[in-house]
């Protein structure tokens, strides 16, 4: 049975990478029927932090990816955040290194960098030379007398290591670029690419998918696991893996955590749909046929396999984004989409008293915003009209559609409103009466008619707009736009 893992740092906010990673692991899960393990990589104090951690979790509650075993949800290798798990850590360090598998390295910092320029210059590769693989008794008392103190090193086999990446095809790693590496720093504490792999042997795990950037960690990774199967550590089987492909940014660099555009609240406060969002992150490296870019989760999972990802780069494209999140806010239930816009329409984003608002009145101006709105937070600017006592003053609205003439325009269509029967199609045909005497078309005639009315030049559909908000209030606006 399938069993993948979804192990994040809680470092800084979510990113939209993080998220990709995730939402694969899922999908490939629930294809499966497999598990979804959630675990918590928090062994680097000095970077970790609870908030983080707490946003994590809200963060894939929120984007609906459930997790089997993991924080909050318990399962039978808890605990799931590694900063408790540390005693595991210590005593399989150990073992590794009874078993000859890891050895203490006493270089300094300065002798690798003296070293590996040295390397570098006389063209060689610049890993670690394994000075210290063969120490003798002697020696490590002359070091321990100087009072160095060592950092642990895993003994990489001298043979090249070959796999099969799910998405990338077979791919071999010569001895020279994979060389022994850090497990343990010198103050004992566990790295990730000792507790990483550990976890993964320990938890059972199956396929490990992730991005690119940890590629280059696979060999590494595969030599630890044939260690732990010899000591006992796990079940011994080495998990399949599967790269990610990079996903790249403005300008085609790799979007990094620090673009704006890649910070998963941003896309949460800005209102888009979990489902939008995750159908839009789905097409960074994956796709469901080539000719249908909007589907639902279900058709995802249902669909999902890792060998279809593609190697290449995908690019990030926020207008796609946009534009498939506009999609499924098209394809929701009508309730669903009034209930969505909820969390808008009321502190801090409602501008107006909250007493002002009437559901009602939102509930029958909701289809006409529904099927025109990119994220939800627009909400809030499209119908402000009908909440606020007065039209927002959007002075650049303003001086387009209030020229000269407009306020004759104006006091026609108001002598015309006056008794005009209040629905949306009377009230076209009166606004484009007036206009016909001016001799304005209906899009010239409609835009002070708009501003009048909302204070700016775009929104929904007009006649319906006015409908809704009734005929005093209407006239009274337009009254105020001629005083
Ligand atoms: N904690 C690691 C990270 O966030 C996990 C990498 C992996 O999936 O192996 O980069």
């Amino acid at each position: 049975p399938v069993r993948v893992r979804f192990c994040p740092s809680p470092t800084g906010n979510p990113h939209v990478g993080l998220v990709r990673t995730a939402l694969f692991n899922w999908a490939f899960a629930r294809h499966h029927k497999g598990t979804l393990v959630f675990r918590i990589e928090d062994t680097d104090a000095a970077r970790d932090s609870e908030e983080s951690y707490t946003q994590l979790l809200d963060s894939m509650r929120w984007l609906g990816l459930d997790w089997d075993e993991g924080p909050e949800v318990g399962g039978p290798h808890a605990p799931y955040r590694q900063s408790q798990r540390m005693d595991i850590y210590a005593d399989v360090a150990r073992r590794l290194q009874e078993a000859g598998h890891a050895y203490r390295c006493y270089c300094t910092t300065e002798e690798l960098d003296t070293r590996r320029e040295a390397a570098r210059a006389a063209g060689r590769p610049s890993g670690y030379d394994g000075k210290c693989r063969e120490l003798s008794a002697e020696q490590i008392a002359a070091y321990e007398a100087e009072g160095r103190t060592p950092i642990v090193r895993f003994r990489m086999p001298d043979r090249p290591i070959t796999f099969t990446d799910l998405v990338r095809g077979e791919l071999t790693f010569s001895p020279e670029n994979v060389t022994d590496y850090g497990i343990l720093r010198a103050n004992g504490a566990p790295l990730y690419t000792l507790v990483n792999p550990v976890d993964d042997a320990l938890m059972g795990i199956t396929h490990v998918l992730r991005g690119e950037d940890l590629l280059s960690s696979t060999p590494r990774q595969i030599a630890l696991y044939a260690a732990l199967a010899e000591i006992g550590v796990g079940g011994g089987t080495v998990p399949q893996f599967g790269h990610l492909p990079y996903v790249m940014g403005e300008g085609n660099k790799k979007l990094s955590k620090r673009d704006p555009q890649s910070s998963l609240n941003l896309y949460r406060e800005r209102g888009f749909l979990p489902e939008g969002l995750l159908n839009y992150l789905s097409l960074l490296g994956w796709s469901l046929a080539e000719d249908r870019d909007i589907f639902t989760m279900d058709e995802m999972v249902a669909a999902f396999d890792i060998e279809d990802v593609n190697a290449n780069p995908a690019r990030f494209d926020l207008k796609k984004c946009e534009h498939i999140n506009a999609e499924h806010l098209r394809r929701l239930d009508p309730k669903a989409f009034i209930e969505a816009c909820g969390p808008w329409l009321k502190a801090p984003f409602a501008p107006w008293r909250p007493e002002a608002f009437d559901q009602a009145a939102f509930e029958a101006i909701a289809p006409h915003a529904q099927t025109r709105l990119t994220v939800l937070s627009d909400i809030t600017d499209n119908v402000d009209f009908l909440f606020l006592d007065e039209p927002v003053e959007d002075e650049a609205s303003w001086n387009k559609a209030m020229k000269e003439g407009s306020d004759a325009l104006l006091r026609t269509a108001r002598a015309k409103l006056v008794d005009a029967e209040w629905h949306a199609e009377a009230l076209k045909s009166a606004v484009l009466a007036a206009g016909e005497e001016h001799g304005l078309k209906l899009g010239k005639a409609q835009a002070p008619v708009r501003v009048a009315i909302t204070g700016r030049t775009v929104g929904l559909p007009l006649f319906e707009s006015l409908e809704v908000l009734g005929r005093e209030r209407t006239l009274a606006r337009i009254d105020a736009a001629l005083a």
